[in-house]
């Protein structure tokens, strides 16, 4: 695979918005079970305005680590809240990741998964376990950097990442929650997928269309 440039990384914000715009209702069903049913419209509302500021980014001049701490900025200006602080600040590590890198090479895109999911956990301060979308990227960022090891190209890489948030995401229906508004509900939310989960295996979902041949 030739590296992946500024382009590609709007592309990549590109799609991100016009699929969960897609998913927008799924998510804020999933949403409504166990929390205020807002979580679908957060993610497109962060995702649309992080699409539009890295597209208006000129990619002549631009460099992956702007790109991703301009997504960033624009997503906590649009979500100030829940989402919004654990995907900027997942978006911040990733910029710093791939600092002073004009394209990016496959072991860099795997630093950037990496990146994300530790951004997301250290801002959240959730562990696995505890019914978040930590359950989705901390598996799928470890099973990314272990297929990379194995000498696997990114889009194996990325699939492997994919099967392990599916599969974490699946796991949260049998977790209470530990955190945010749903930890209130207790054992009620237990037989539902976590919102954030579902919706960071939309993300996921997206890296690995986005970069599979
Ligand atoms: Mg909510």
């Amino acid at each position: 695979m030739t590296d992946i440039t500024v382009k590609d990384l709007i592309s990549l914000f590109t799609l991100i918005a016009e699929t969960t715009a897609r998913e927008k209702e799924r998510l804020c069903e999933l949403d409504g079970v166990i929390g205020d049913a807002d979580h679908g419209i957060a993610m497109e509302l962060g995702f649309s305005a992080a699409a539009k500021a890295v597209s208006e980014l000129d990619p002549a001049t631009a460099d992956p680590t702007l790109v991703f701490n301009t997504a960033a900025k624009a997503f906590l200006n649009a979500v100030g809240a829940s989402s919004g602080p654990l995907y900027a600040t997942a978006f911040m590590r990733a910029g710093a990741a791939v600092k002073g890198k004009v394209s990016l090479s496959e072991d860099d895109m795997v630093s950037v998964v990496a990146a994300l999911a530790r951004g997301i956990q250290d801002r959240g301060k959730a562990e696995i376990g505890e019914k978040t979308m930590v359950d989705a990227w901390a598996p799928a960022a470890k099973a990314c950097e272990a297929a990379r090891q194995q000498g696997l190209p990114l889009a194996a890489c990325l699939a492997e990442a994919l099967k392990a948030a599916e599969a974490g995401m699946e796991a949260t229906k049998d977790m209470i929650a530990a955190k945010g508004r749903s930890s209130r509900l207790g054992e009620r939310a237990l037989g539902h997928v976590d919102p954030g989960a579902a919706s960071a295996v939309v993300v996921i979902s997206c890296l690995h269309t986005l970069f599979s041949p």
